[in-house]
């Protein structure tokens, strides 16, 4: 167990165990199936809630090639950490730390000229020239150049390269519905980015890396990988979409496991009101089971009256309202000891639900699941070393 890691399993009232060799033979399988293409290990947003030097460095035993980050602030902490190779990092504001990134080898992604002339500017006074991806807007209509501003951006950016203060090394675009298989949007992107990197080394660009395939895009249209696929949640053993599958299905095992010990377990009598608001109430004589874990931990409000657990070897659900910190589950009669794990999602494997049960029951993706679970919540590291 690191030191970084907040208390062991079982000395905490709730916990996210994480799976480092689940995550390292999700990188390696993901690896293999990239159709000979590099992996970028997508770490962004403390690795979806997983911890990202942890995440990082487990991805990287397990061969992934590069690692992403929306922001340079979760690159640079990256290299703070000392984790070594291509780094990217994709959503600048203006202002950002263009000369710290650059200092520290970090990949910067440009979609616009405002970004092309911090860029360089950076550049100018590092003394170095900036590694950088240009971002095509192919259809997402999020990030990224649209394509009749991409003949000027090339330019500039060739103009600053011929100066010495860049070298574009990638060009990239992202996908909008890849999680739904057969979404006519995912062809026409396709068919734009050809034409866009197509335009680009016309010009005179020579990329070492095309990119554009995300997890789903990774896992089910071999024709987008390209050079490098950049994989987030498939890295974390989720499935992107329900339409895929699930993730034992994909070949994926789920990284996170998160539990908590049940803190009180009492008799209460039939028509007795349970959490705010009394949404649920109980319909006979039962036992009811405290779990300390609420919103602040990042369980979905939207988990009330819906979410489910396992609990001694039962699934239950929440009954009434999450609160902020804790919510109620009907045990029904039973009457675990105090202390007992309630597993609110983990592998699956073992009857316990998994983040995308969860998401399913909060109307939401499983994404969201496990980005969101709060910093009160430890990490706790298993499998920590490879074993190979
Ligand atoms: C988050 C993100 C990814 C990873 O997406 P997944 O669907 O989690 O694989 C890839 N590329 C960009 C630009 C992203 O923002």
């Amino acid at each position: 167990m690191s030191e970084s890691v907040p208390p062991p399993s079982g000395t905490a009232r709730v916990r996210a165990e994480i799976d480092l060799e689940a995550l390292r033979g999700n990188v390696r399988s993901l690896r293999a199936r990239a159709s000979g293409a590099a992996l970028m290990a997508v770490v962004k947003a403390d690795a979806y809630g997983h911890g990202a030097v942890p995440c990082a460095l487990a991805a990287k035993e397990a061969g992934a090639d590069w690692l992403g980050t929306a922001t340079p602030e979760e690159a640079l902490a990256l290299r703070e950490a000392g984790l070594p190779g291509r780094m990217l990092c994709w959503l600048w504001a203006p202002g950002g730390p263009w000369r710290e990134a650059i200092a520290a080898d970090v990949d910067v992604s440009v979609s616009d000229p405002w970004a092309l002339r911090e860029a360089a500017g950076a550049a100018r006074a590092e003394g170095r020239p900036a590694r950088i991806h240009l971002k095509a807007d192919t259809g997402l209509g999020r990030g990224g150049c649209q394509p009749a501003d991409w003949p000027d951006l090339v330019a500039a950016a060739l103009a600053a390269q011929e100066e010495g203060l860049v070298r574009v090394v990638g060009l990239w675009s992202h996908f909008a519905c890849a999680d739904e298989p057969g979404h006519p949007a995912t062809d026409a992107q396709l068919a734009r980015f050809r034409e866009m990197v197509a335009y680009a080394e016309a010009r005179g660009v020579e990329p070492e890396v095309r990119h554009i395939a995300n997890s789903p895009a990774l896992l089910t249209r071999p024709d987008t990988h390209f050079d490098l696929v950049r994989a987030g949640i498939a890295t974390y053993g989720v499935s992107p979409s329900p339409e895929l599958g699930s993730a034992a299905g994909l070949g994926l095992r789920p990284v996170m496991r998160l539990s908590a010990d049940l803190v009180l377990v009492k008799d209460v009598p039939g028509g007795h009101g349970v959490s705010y608001g009394h949404h649920y109430v109980t319909p006979g004589d039962t036992t009811l089971g405290l779990v300390p874990a609420g919103y602040a931990d990042g369980i979905p409000r939207h988990a009330s009256g819906a979410g489910p657990v396992l609990v001694a070897g039962k699934l239950r659900t929440v009954a009434g309202r999450v609160a902020m910190d804790q919510f109620v589950v009907d045990l029904g009669g039973d009457r675990p000891e105090p202390g007992s794990e309630a597993v609110l999602f983990g592998a699956g494997d073992l009857g316990e639900p998994t983040a995308e049960d969860w998401a399913q029951a909060c109307g939401t993706i499983a994404y969201e699941i496990v980005t969101r679970i709060g910093v009160r919540v430890p990490r706790v590291y298993v499998n920590e070393h490879p074993t190979g």
